[in-house]
């Protein structure tokens, strides 16, 4: 089975990580992150996360 990076399309059957070129195997494909963009997305929730949490108006629900 080959995992697919959904992020940067790169595939990856064994150990190595080799660029897209299989896009037709499909059937056989399943989507998922790379190291490398498993961080950046982890990275980013976290990112969001924070400000989120800054953003929240506790205070500022006054009318
Ligand atoms: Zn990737």
């Amino acid at each position: 089975m080959i995992t697919m990076c959904c992020v940067c399309r790169r595939t990856k059957s064994g150990k190595s990580c080799v660029k897209k070129r299989m896009a037709k195997d499909a059937g056989r494909t399943s989507h998922g992150y790379c190291p490398e963009c498993y961080q950046v997305t982890m990275e980013r929730f976290r990112i969001d996360y924070l400000a989120r949490q800054l953003q929240v108006p506790e205070h500022a629900a006054v009318n």
